[in-house]
């Protein structure tokens, strides 16, 4: 089997964001699809180690920011790369505003808003599958959206750099962020610091 098959699908990106008593978060998602059109429904899966999965099954609400193609790396980083559990990630942000259901979105680098009222969940192990009916939509920008390849090829900063002054090392790039891990062998338990993908989405690279 070749894994690499998977990277074929096509996904856009986006911001899910939810609330608990006292606190707004956000993840960073490709998971977001409409699946009926009459109801307007949308399933959203979010790996249970994210703080707005938590939120979501807690409050039943959720907000989808639709990432555009004028989103920077830095709202990549605020929103995918480090956990809710941490820090305050709408701390220092302007980009924002609240719904009328009462949960924040991004307004800058996105170009939709979907807000929604989760109906059903299932349960996948590593991720809950939510099943959510549409009950706010507001178009934020004419900008084209963020697909997952164009993250990759135009969002996501080159490792120029490393490759210029190239040793000959090997090291492992993680596919999803970009970070590097130098070595000649990746543990197979690795976790990446910045996004938490494991090691099957690490590719062998010479720096
Ligand atoms: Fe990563």
């Amino acid at each position: 089997m070749d894994t690499k098959a998977m990277y074929r699908l096509s996904y856009g990106l986006f911001v899910v964001t939810s609330r608990n008593d006292v606190k707004d978060n956000g993840c960073i998602t490709n998971t977001v699809m409409q699946v009926t059109s009459d109801p307007n429904r949308i399933s959203v899966a979010i790996n249970k180690a994210n703080f707005t999965h938590d939120m979501v099954k807690g409050s039943g609400k959720l907000a989808v920011s639709v990432i555009s193609k004028e989103a920077d790396f830095e709202l990549f980083k605020r929103f995918g790369f480090q956990s809710g559990r941490d820090v305050d990630k709408f701390a220092g942000f302007a980009d924002y505003e609240r719904s009328e259901s009462g949960l924040l979105y991004v307004t800058k680098g996105t170009n939709a808003l979907i807000g929604a009222t989760v109906e059903r969940s299932f349960d996948l192990g590593t991720h809950t599958l939510f099943i959510a009916a549409v009950n706010e939509l507001e178009v934020l920008s004419a900008a084209g959206s963020c697909t997952y390849e164009f993250y990759q090829s135009d969002i996501k900063p080159a490792p120029a750099a490393q490759a210029a002054k190239s040793e000959g090392k090997t090291a492992w790039r993680c596919r999803i962020c970009g970070y590097i891990y130098e070595g000649e062998e990746l543990p197979a338990d690795f976790v990446c610091p910045l996004c938490k993908h494991g090691a099957a989405d690490f590719e062998k690279i010479t720096i």
